[in-house]
């Protein structure tokens, strides 16, 4: 027998969380399963000191925990598991049908896709080993521990790029990996770094290993045409080489993109089925920062909210 309910919230980061926040205070009772990351990607960084309303900074896991508090206070029922298969209904007013764990199933008035995103790393056991002490997929974020120091951004397309000239204004030198003998940015962005000062790039030139046990201390580089190596001194060790937006389960089903990020209508979170919004990171490859995906995690809880009153 499926549980009934009103909505169902897949994912448990900051715009999970705060769809949850505002659906159950609208008495829609929600029922969120959080996936096998429960808090989302903020759960991989010791240091928040963007959010709003922390005056001295927090902790990613601290935060996510009073996220998730806050949740459960207005009845927000919180349960461990992952969506695993998907049966929409494309008509107004139809029942969702999401099966959890192969076997749980649900039908939802709503559902709210909040999955996020997962940034790729290299995979290098030193990287893996420093993310947290030096090794971050994210400058806006991180950039600014680094103040008045020089990092590494690896990578060659239009987030590297950002990042690199967005590092420079903050850091004293940023040095470029490209594993290529070009870069896939545009031009105008490919533009803005070569006319940043304190900008390096080196073309055809990899990460063999991170330097540091606990913190990073630098980088030994590797030309892959040559083979010679070299050690770069930086504090800070940027990767910049993609995210994955983590909407497999929704392939051939809702609108994407060419990248796989979830489409929404204008300024909502509408996806193109009726009953069906999307908020965070899923549907963000622009800004990813945890207060927008809270800011469309709140859109999400309105838009589901006043499409089941404009149901009844
Ligand atoms: C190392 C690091 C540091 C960062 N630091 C900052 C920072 O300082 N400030 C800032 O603003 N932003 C920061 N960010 C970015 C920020 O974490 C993201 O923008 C934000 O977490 C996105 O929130 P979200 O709710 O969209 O999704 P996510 O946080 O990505 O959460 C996705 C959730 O979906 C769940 N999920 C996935 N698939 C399924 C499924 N099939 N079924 C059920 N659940 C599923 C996961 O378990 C997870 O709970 C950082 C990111 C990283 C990686």
């Amino acid at each position: 027998m499926a549980e009934k309910i009103k909505c169902l919230i897949i994912g448990s980061g900051p715009a999970g969380y705060t769809a949850a926040i505002y659906a159950a205070r609208a008495d829609m009772k929600p029922v969120m399963y959080t996936g096998m990351q429960m808090g989302g990607q903020l759960t991989t960084t010791t240091e928040v000191d963007n959010f709003p309303g922390y005056p001295k900074g927090t902790d990613g896991t601290a935060m996510m925990e009073d996220l998730k508090s806050q949740a459960e206070r207005f009845g927000t029922d919180v349960r461990f598991g992952m969506a695993t298969k998907v049966e929409f209904s494309g008509k107004e007013g139809g029942v969702h049908k999401v099966i959890v764990d192969e076997s749980t199933e649900i039908e939802a008035q709503t559902v709210i896709i909040s999955t996020g995103a997962t940034a790729k790393y290299l995979g290098i056991e030193s990287e893996q080993r420093l993310i947290g002490g030096g090794v971050s997929a994210c400058a806006t974020c991180d950039g600014f521990f680094y103040k008045g120091q020089d990092v590494v951004v690896v990578g060659a397309g239009d987030t590297a790029a950002e990042e690199a000239t967005y590092l420079a204004n903050i850091c004293s030198k940023v040095t470029m990996l490209v594993r290529k003998d070009y870069m896939r940015a545009s031009k105008a962005m490919q533009h803005r770094v070569s006319k940043t000062e304190n900008i390096t790039v080196l073309y055809n030139t990899e990460i063999d290993e991170v330097l540091g046990e606990n913190v990073v201390e630098g980088v030994r580089a590797v030309n892959n045409q040559t083979g010679e190596k070299t050690e770069i001194p930086v504090t800070g060790v940027f990767i910049a080489i993609g995210h994955k937006p983590n909407s497999d389960l929704f392939k051939g089903v809702l609108d994407m993109d060419d990248t796989g990020y979830l489409i929404t209508k204008g300024k909502s979170t509408k996806t193109n089925l009726p009953g069906v919004f999307a908020a965070g990171d899923i549907q963000d490859k622009e800004y990813r920062q945890a207060v927008t995906a809270a800011g469309t995690g709140c859109m999400a809880a309105l838009d589901a909210e006043r499409y089941i009153g404009a149901l009844e």
